[in-house]
């Protein structure tokens, strides 16, 4: 979906099919989350721990981080294993809508581009 014009040799009635099954299958799922999850490992507050040496830093810690506008961020520490579990899915499902919301607005846009309506009257 990098190309400029990824469906320029798909048929009108091919982009109509295609753009009438994304609606169709589309499921918005209560659970997504616009953020990304990082993991940390980091050197504690005990300046003679091992970790201020060559030893290993502490972690994996669990971020969810969320960026605002103005390139503001906000970062939630992520406390048990269940919320990284739903964390993780919860940002592969707000990955998943935007792939979907992503094709249904280039295909609209390579209607828009063809001078075709975007909605057929039903
Ligand atoms: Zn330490």
């Amino acid at each position: 979906m990098s190309r400029i014009h990824p469906f320029q040799g798909t048929s009108t009635l091919a982009l109509r099919q295609r753009k009438a099954h994304l609606l169709r299958s589309f499921e918005l799922s209560p659970e997504l989350l616009h953020a990304s999850l990082v993991e940390r490992f980091l050197k504690c507050g005990k300046p003679k721990c091992r970790c201020h040496a060559q030893g290993p830093k502490h972690g994996p810690f669990f971020y969810l981080n969320r960026c605002f506008a103005k390139g503001r961020m906000q970062s939630l520490l992520l406390k048990s294993q269940a919320q990284i579990d739903q964390a993780r899915q919860s940002v592969a499902a707000y990955a998943q809508a935007q792939l979907v919301l992503d094709e249904i607005s280039q295909i609209n846009h390579e209607l828009l581009r063809r001078g075709e309506p975007l909605a057929l009257p039903s």
